[in-house]
């Protein structure tokens, strides 16, 4: 038997300030086959609204969770981008706020049998809705350099495509910046043709120091409020994987590359 059996078991929250929760989920647990622990979704909570960054896995229901934390405030919820780990809780909120480049992902279900044979019995849980994630109900749009307002904060939206074409980054006025997942430790997951654009969104990302050394990161997967060191390892791993080409694996289940180059690892399509 699982240890988990209901929302309070399975996500972790963790207040990380005062405005800030970490919502935690074990992607491991679910199918450990993607090399990757952590799910982080995050809830700021300004003085007015509330800002919920992804919703997950769909393995059990988020929105009482976020219910509790934000009380009688106005919610809005955003998806970094449109991979089933960070939309799967969409369908429990009446609208959802993506790119405008990912929206049509979200308009129709989204099938999850690859997760079937996973060796892990929890997968069963997704029986209920037949392994897949059902669609948004209301898709809004968003677009490079909106301004959320969260009443005493504010949220900026940066897209920074690479990872998928819609992927956004966003940035606080108080210098937490969520990276989604452009930026992580751990596995990347990086198609080889979009080299150039994934370099190209790091280094935007890089350059909001000129103006702000405190800026802490906040990516989708594994640690979380990690410095610009991420950044640089990255873009630095990133030029480098032509040089390590050599000793790329193949992974039959991902159908991609790996590649570890002692920092962060990589699966390549
Ligand atoms: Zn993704
Ligand atoms: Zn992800």
């Amino acid at each position: 038997m699982s240890e988990y059996s209901n929302s309070e078991q399975w996500f972790e929250v963790i207040k990380s300030k005062e405005y800030l929760y970490v919502i935690r989920e074990r992607l491991d647990e679910i199918d450990p086959r993607f090399y990757t622990t952590y799910i982080n979704l995050y809830l700021i909570v300004g003085s007015h609204s509330a800002l919920l960054i992804d919703t997950g896995c769909g393995l059990f229901p988020l929105k009482p969770i976020i219910t509790d934390l934000v009380l009688d405030k106005e919610l809005k919820v955003i998806n970094t981008h449109s991979h089933f780990d960070h939309i799967g809780g969409n369908h429990e909120f009446d609208e959802v706020y993506i790119h405008y480049e990912e929206m049509k992902s979200l308009s129709t279900s989204f099938d999850i049998t690859f997760l079937q044979d996973s060796p892990k019995e929890i997968v069963k849980r997704y029986e209920n809705i037949n392994f897949t994630i059902p669609p948004t109900n209301e898709i809004k749009s968003l677009k490079n350099e909106e301004i959320i307002d969260l009443g005493d904060f504010t949220v900026k939206v940066i897209h920074t495509p690479g990872h998928s074409s819609g992927s956004i980054s966003l940035l606080t006025n108080k210098n937490e910046l969520f990276t989604g997942d452009t930026a992580h430790y751990g596995m990347m997951y990086l198609e080889k043709k979009d080299f150039p654009i994934i370099l190209s969104s790091i280094s935007k990302l890089l350059e909001l120091y000129h103006d702000n050394e405190d800026i802490e990161l906040y990516p989708s997967h594994e640690e979380f409020a990690v410095d610009k060191k991420l950044l640089v390892v990255l873009c630095n791993g990133i030029k480098n994987i032509e040089n390590l080409w050599e000793t790329r694996i193949r992974d039959n289940f991902l159908e991609a590359w790996i590649i570890d180059d002692g920092n962060l690892k990589y699966a390549i399509f």
